[in-house]
């Protein structure tokens, strides 16, 4: 049997609620003791071990947890310790956690991670059977080679491509335009495809070499934003702005001569958009080339946070972090 490591880090999978019908719940309180065995057979799919890493709301997820998780991942990989790593999380920033990992864990070894969007002890919980697909996609040599996956509701995701869709439904998560990466059905396992972008061992970023990662800020544009966010978020110390833009990421004129000012005193600011789907691309109704500023092409604003921070920690420029959001 294939060896797989559970690190819990918390979420709504490890919810727990005053009644089984009680919509309010506490996020993270189990450990990873009782996930494991609150799963029917689970013990059958491969050898497991479990490790409980951090035990919070995935609101709370923050760059020093991200460093020290991957950090955790790779090291496991490199000792030889686990075949397949799952990593249970809550559901509100797993697509950015993922997103992290499949760029920087270095092994074609699975890392797969799931939550649910009920807490366990609701009347109709749907963390134990995402567990035990999720554990199924990281025992599986099949998954290797495909970067992080979101294992979750019977659907596969690249972490590249997943987002969170719906605050409550429990078939949230989507991958817009880039489809599923499979499905898993009490365990059985089927592929529809590789991921297309570079990732893992292909991927340029490491976080062996990073102690910190720098502040980047995400602005959520709007009719009538006030273009002083801006230059606050600068003067804050970002390092790097993520404007979730309207349609093709456009923003107020004010707002686009703000951020051309800061791209030009060094900050790096990254078009993005709150639309759920599509491409942001350079020069359409922004003139990026005047303006100083990059594109995100297929990420969306949370994601791209993730990116540019560690393009801005490897040290690129301007020019080789739009080369990197076309290319990642
Ligand atoms: N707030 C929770 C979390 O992300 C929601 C969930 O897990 O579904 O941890």
């Amino acid at each position: 049997m294939s060896r797989v490591h559970i690190l819990a880090t918390g979420g709504t999978i490890a919810g727990t609620a005053p009644s089984p019908v009680d919509p309010g719940y506490r996020s993270g309180g189990l450990g990873v003791s009782a996930l494991i065995d609150g799963v029917h057979g689970l013990r059958s799919v491969a050898t497991l071990t479990g490790e409980q890493f951090s035990q919070v709301g995935s609101q709370d997820m923050n760059d020093s947890l991200w460093l020290t998780l991957a950090a955790r991942v790779n090291a496991l990989f490199t000792a030889n310790e686990a075949d397949g790593i799952v990593i249970t999380h809550g559901t509100d920033t797993a697509e950015e956690t993922g997103f992290f990992l499949h760029l920087v864990v270095k092994s074609q070894r699975p890392v797969v991670l799931t939550g649910s969007m009920r807490p366990a002890t609701s009347l109709s919980p749907d963390g134990p059977l995402n567990l035990f697909n999720a554990v199924s996609v990281a025992a599986d040599p099949q998954a290797r080679g495909r970067g992080a996956i979101v294992a979750i509701n019977d659907d596969l995701h690249s972490a590249r491509d997943v987002t969170k869709s719906s605050t409550t439904d429990v078939q949230t998560f989507v991958s817009p335009g880039a489809g599923l990466l499979g499905t898993a059905s009490y365990g059985r396992i089927r592929y529809f495809r590789h991921p297309t972008h570079p990732h893992t061992g292909d991927s340029e970023f490491s976080v062996e070499s990073e102690v910190a990662l720098p502040r980047v800020d995400i602005l959520y544009a709007h009719a009538n934003m006030p273009a002083d966010l801006v230059r606050a978020s600068a003067s804050l110390g970002a390092q790097g702005i993520v404007i979730a833009g309207v349609g093709n990421g456009n923003v107020p004129t004010e707002v686009a001569q703000a951020l051309a000012d800061v791209a030009s005193s060094g900050v790096i600011v990254v078009r993005s958009s709150r639309v759920s789907s599509g491409d942001v691309g350079r020069n359409i109704e922004l003139d990026d080339d005047g303006l100083g500023l990059v594109a995100s092409d297929q990420l969306n604003p949370q994601k791209s946070r993730v990116l540019l921070q560690l393009c801005l920690a490897r040290g690129l420029q301007r020019g080789h972090i739009q080369d990197a959001f076309y290319r990642y």
